[in-house]
């Protein structure tokens, strides 16, 4: 059954304050939403609760309003929903799909070969120990549970998605390894936890930018898993810094936060990303001026 209403959102981790990219992503998903009639909203993606700060929750909410984009429901707090994320993973565990991993970041960076900069795709150790030893180790060590993909691949075939931008795509999850279903720290992580939330929320179509894209082949496969309904995507180009590398929080690339005390007018700078298409190589936007008929004095 298709999803009967159009409905998008914005999920961003408040991890630090949004940039120019996070308004972009923010500004196609809302006016996607208003052009069909449909809804926009917002999912506060607070699980690591080690890295994300609620004043950080609430700048993002004060640059959404700068930029004059409204959201129809209260933001839903990811951090509310762990129960649902615990019965999701009990689901894949329920079918034999998951297994748990003992292993430290040293020891996956040491037996995996990935490109320089790639993640590394987790090579299978954990998957190879007997059910008994398993069990009695998940009892006393700490352990994040991953997905046997290849197990869920039997089960599930080919799977594709629709994207706004790329077409049509058959979904590769394998290409991504076992991922972590839920990390030794959190006990939930970012691909079950969205996957399941953008479920309960009715989400129809997920934007968001190309550094995601990748994600989508396993998060498409947990929908099927999860007998969820597949949102269709867009997936939009990326923002670039000056020195043309990517806009990223840890980089402290130029804050919303920044251009709102300094005076910009955010709707103009909102009005300013619907002139960029989303689709075409990714850009380096002129840094937006601040004029004095902008100021709020
Ligand atoms: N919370 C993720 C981020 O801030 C985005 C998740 C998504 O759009 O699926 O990068």
């Amino acid at each position: 059954m298709p999803h009967p209403q159009l409905i998008t959102r914005f999920a961003p981790s408040p991890t630090g304050l949004l940039h120019l990219g996070h308004a972009w992503s923010a500004v196609l998903a809302h006016d996607l939403a208003r052009a069909g009639g449909g809804r926009f909203l917002l999912r506060i993606e607070d699980i690591d609760t080690g890295r994300c700060r609620p004043g950080f929750t609430q700048a993002l909410i004060e640059d959404l309003r700068w930029l004059g984009l409204g959201f129809d429901a209260p933001p839903l707090l990811q951090s509310t929903r762990r129960e649902a994320h615990a019965a999701a993973l009990a689901r894949l565990a329920g079918m034999g799909l998951t297994y748990p991993c003992f292993c430290t970041r040293a020891d996956i960076a040491q037996a995996s070969s990935a490109p320089h900069g790639m993640p590394p795709v987790y090579p299978g150790t954990c998957r190879a120990l007997p059910a008994e030893e398993a069990g009695r180790r998940m009892q006393r060590e700490p352990h994040a549970m991953r997905l046997d993909v290849e197990k869920a691949l039997a089960l599930s075939g080919a799977l594709s998605w629709q994207d706004a931008l790329a077409g049509g795509v058959e979904a590769d999850p394998a290409a991504g390894g076992d991922i972590v279903l839920a990390r030794r720290d959190i006990g939930v992580g970012y691909m079950l936890a969205a996957v399941v939330d953008d479920g309960f929320q009715g989400i129809s179509r997920i934007v968001r930018g190309r550094d995601l894209f990748e994600a989508t082949h396993v998060q498409r496969l947990l929908q099927h898993l999860l007998g969820l309904e597949p949102p269709q995507y867009l997936h939009h180009a990326l923002l670039l810094a000056e020195d043309g590398r990517r806009l990223a929080k840890r980089d402290k690339a130029e804050t919303l936060a920044s251009l709102r005390a300094g005076g910009m007018d955010g709707k103009a700078l909102a009005d300013r990303l619907r002139a960029e298409p989303p689709e075409g190589p990714d850009r380096h936007l002129p840094k937006p001026e601040v004029h004095a008929s902008n100021m709020h004095v």
